[in-house]
């Protein structure tokens, strides 16, 4: 990305609504956003294939792994105004399982982008599959969207859940112990 178009921008946005860009607050506000938003849509910027890289292990259970609670910021399409919450990452592993860090690592190569929350919930499941080969994977996601809150007529307080499944998680038994696994207590 190239910051300092980014920031040149910036200024003139600042002027388009009405601010005075040499004012003392804002004199480093371009810079500062320009940094900002490298920062925030990094996930263009990234693979899955390098965030992961090469942690993956040989493993012979056949049980569900979840990743619960994981927080995600990210920013929606429409708006470019950011909606963050909780994101919930479960798969059943065939032979390969992913080092423990590396849900987190995947969902955010896809979060650091502008984003629909429903698309975003899908990429996840299907990189994961694709990386350790999976049984099945389910992906849930609970977020509140500020371009909701700050404007617009939706009550505040509402939280979107998105849901995705692939594989043996389609199956009625996998999905319900998956969902209850990972909504319980939240
Ligand atoms: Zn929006």
């Amino acid at each position: 990305m190239n910051q300092q178009r980014v920031a040149e921008l910036i200024r003139e946005l600042l002027i388009e609504i009405g601010e005075d860009p040499d004012r003392e607050g804002l004199c480093d506000t371009p810079q500062r956003v320009a940094r900002a938003l490298d920062d925030l849509t990094a996930g263009y910027r990234k693979s899955v294939e390098e965030e992961i890289n090469e942690a993956i292990f040989e493993s012979h259970a056949n049980n569900m792994i979840i990743a619960r609670d994981i927080e995600v910021y990210s920013l929606c399409e429409h708006h470019m105004l950011p909606f963050f919450g909780r994101c919930h990452i479960g798969y059943i592993a065939k032979k390969k399982v992913l080092g423990v860090s590396k849900l987190a690592r995947i969902m955010e190569v896809y979060a650091r982008r502008l984003q629909i929350q429903e698309r975003m919930t899908e990429q996840i499941a299907r990189e994961v599959m694709q990386a350790v080969d999976a049984e099945g994977v389910g992906v849930v996601m609970e977020c509140r969207h500020l371009c909701m809150m700050m404007r617009g007529v939706e009550k505040q307080n509402s939280v979107m859940t998105t849901s995705s499944v692939l594989g043996s998680f389609h199956g009625p038994a996998t999905r319900a112990e998956f969902m209850n696994l990972c909504l319980r207590g939240s």
